[in-house]
């Protein structure tokens, strides 16, 4: 079998999680096997080949998991961009639409080192909101976004058309 299809048999979907009409795709049986947990990682970094990247930012909160992981791999540092009121010194803040009203992430001022080169990372692209707030934070950060990766994509959602003119990749679509 090849390497992605046992990470894509590793996800589970669980319906109408955490409300009804959503089918909430799982990654804990993923991370339960050390086998998948670390191909995962091995295919997200194949994507960041010959690229020379200085931070892995990561959005909270599966986000950091495979985000840490992965700079831990490449041998750069990790940003977390967190929940509102979560990092506890000078942040900037994006709100981003919901289906029902709005959510909030932000990241520290001083997270880069200016003119440095930035990955993002996310477990699964759904509608792009929150990847695109990612997005506008980092773009206040005066450095370079290289590219955003997801380990899951919901083609069927066109998150990636709110990321329009940035370098998409995902491992595994649904
Ligand atoms: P979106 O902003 O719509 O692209 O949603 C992406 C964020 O919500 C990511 O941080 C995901 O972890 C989470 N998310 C959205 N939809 C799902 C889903 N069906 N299963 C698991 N996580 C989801």
């Amino acid at each position: 079998m090849e390497p992605i299809q046992g990470i894509k048999q590793a996800i589970r979907t669980i319906p109408d999680f955490p409300k009804e009409g959503i089918q909430f795709k799982d990654i804990t049986p993923l991370l339960q096997d050390a086998h998948f947990f670390d191909q995962s990682i091995e295919l997200l970094a194949s994507k960041l080949k010959g690229k020379s990247v200085d931070y892995i930012a990561g959005i909270e909160s599966r986000g950091f998991i495979f985000g840490a992981a992965l700079a831990l791999k490449l041998g750069c540092g990790f940003v977390p961009i967190r929940k509102p009121g979560k990092l506890p010194y000078k942040t900037y803040s994006q709100s981003y639409d919901l289906e029902y009203g709005t959510d909030t992430i932000e990241i520290h001022q001083d997270a880069f080192k200016p003119g440095s080169t930035v990955c993002l990372i996310d477990d699964l692209l759904a509608t792009g909101g929150t990847a695109a707030a990612a997005v506008k934070l980092i773009e206040r950060c005066d450095v370079e976004l290289d590219s955003i990766l997801f380990l899951i994509e919901l083609t069927f959602l066109e998150g990636r058309a709110k990321l329009a003119g940035q370098t998409v990749e995902s491992l595994i679509a649904f």
